[in-house]
């Protein structure tokens, strides 16, 4: 395909092993019990169940296939509407949340739910004591993102989720697992949304656990026959929860040194674009430790960021704040929440690499940013 690709946090191209698993992932329906088609998809989607599971250390049968993060979010945040019944009708959220958890809680506000939203600082942190000062015996319910897809910012979940006393914890981690390690993340929260397509498996399928405890709590979202314990029904995409389950497996061992690998190369991007001589900031954090590995957002002063995206077409692919908020004209409300006054909003790009950026790839796509900036200037 043409063109340099720094757009690996609006979608990651799928992983080799991802696609040969989906192609020998055969094909019948797994809720067909009369035969052994039906046994055998059954038996690979619970395998795909176990490899998503072992990522974050649930149980399988705590884990959800839904169509993508989307879903996920949307099934967490609405799924708690009937806790009202029992006096519980506040959520709680970020200010940076992705626009599926913004909408889901905005959804929840007509079932006569108020949205509570915690401010985050210059770099996008969520203050854990801030969440504490904020709960209260209403809340049903806390959502919060684990890396944020425009700014990279990698909260510090653990203490959050000490903080949040004894009420339910939401955590988007579409943007997580090339961000940072997830084993263990479900003895902490009580549900979890993931997207395939961020972590080199296909589109169109992810997940949600939902802890044990909480299953009986929630009010679907889709209703149908009883798959997946009516919870989320709908036939199982067979051939994308068994490239689910392959994308998790590689994340969770390999993990590390890839994301250590891909920190690099997005380091060496920001060091040619300054030896280049563009005139920019980074915007969220400085601290290279709290952001996703492959973020790079980027405020280049004085440059109009729509007008050099369309500039840099077709050389280089990347994106001003997210890939669902882009087209429209608002500024992001991530850069806002962090202070970033309107104009250094528009002028800010986010380039994410990835597994597959080589060095080459930054080189030639600083030179073409740095001329196209000239250019404008
Ligand atoms: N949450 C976050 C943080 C995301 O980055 C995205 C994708 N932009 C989503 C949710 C939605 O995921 P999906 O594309 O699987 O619906």
């Amino acid at each position: 395909m043409a063109g340099i690709y720094l757009d690996h946090q609006a979608s990651t191209p799928m992983h080799g092993i991802v696609l040969e698993a989906m192609l020998e992932a055969g094909y019948g329906n797994a809720s067909s019990i009369e035969h052994s088609f039906g046994w055998a998809a059954a038996a690979k989607v619970e395998r795909a169940r176990q490899q998503v599971a072992a990522m974050i250390g649930s149980d399988p049968d705590e884990i959800f296939f839904t169509s993508g993060a989307t879903e996920a979010n949307n099934l967490a945040i609405l799924g708690m509407r009937k806790e009202r019944k029992r006096g519980k009708d506040r959520v709680l959220r970020s200010a940076i949340e992705h626009k599926s958890v913004l909408a889901a809680c905005e959804a929840l506000s007509e079932y006569g739910f108020s949205v509570d939203e915690v401010a985050v600082d210059r770099e996008g942190k969520v203050s854990p004591d801030a969440i504490a000062s904020m709960v209260t015996a209403q809340t049903a319910l806390i959502s919060i993102g684990i890396v944020n897809n425009e700014i990279g910012i990698i909260q510090d979940i653990v203490s959050i989720a000490s903080k949040r006393s004894n009420v339910f914890l939401h955590c988007d981690a579409a943007q997580a697992p090339y961000a940072t390690d997830l084993s263990g993340v479900a003895t902490i929260c009580d549900m979890l949304s993931l997207s395939a397509h961020k972590m080199g498996g296909p589109m169109g399928v992810g997940a949600l656990y939902i802890s044990r405890e909480l299953q009986p709590l929630i009010t679907p979202i889709l209703f149908g026959g009883g798959q997946q314990q009516g919870i989320r029904p709908g036939t199982l995409p067979l051939s994308l929860c068994v490239g689910m389950g392959a994308a998790c497996e590689i994340v969770a061992s390999s993990g590390m040194e890839e994301r250590a690998r891909v920190a690099e190369i997005r380091d060496q991007f920001l060091v040619y674009l300054r030896q280049g001589g563009l005139d920019f900031e980074l915007n969220g954090t400085k601290d290279h430790k709290l952001r996703h590995p492959g973020n790079a957002n980027i405020n280049i002063k004085g440059a109009d960021a729509e007008q050099l995206l369309a500039m840099l077409q077709p050389e280089v692919a990347a994106s001003t704040g997210s890939a669902c908020t882009s087209g429209s004209l608002e500024p992001s409300h991530v850069l806002t929440a962090i202070g970033l006054s309107m104009e250094e909003a528009a002028s800010s790009i986010r380039f994410s690499v990835g597994r597959t950026t080589t060095e080459s790839d930054i080189l030639n796509a600083a030179k073409a940013i740095v001329s196209a900036a000239a250019r404008l200037a």
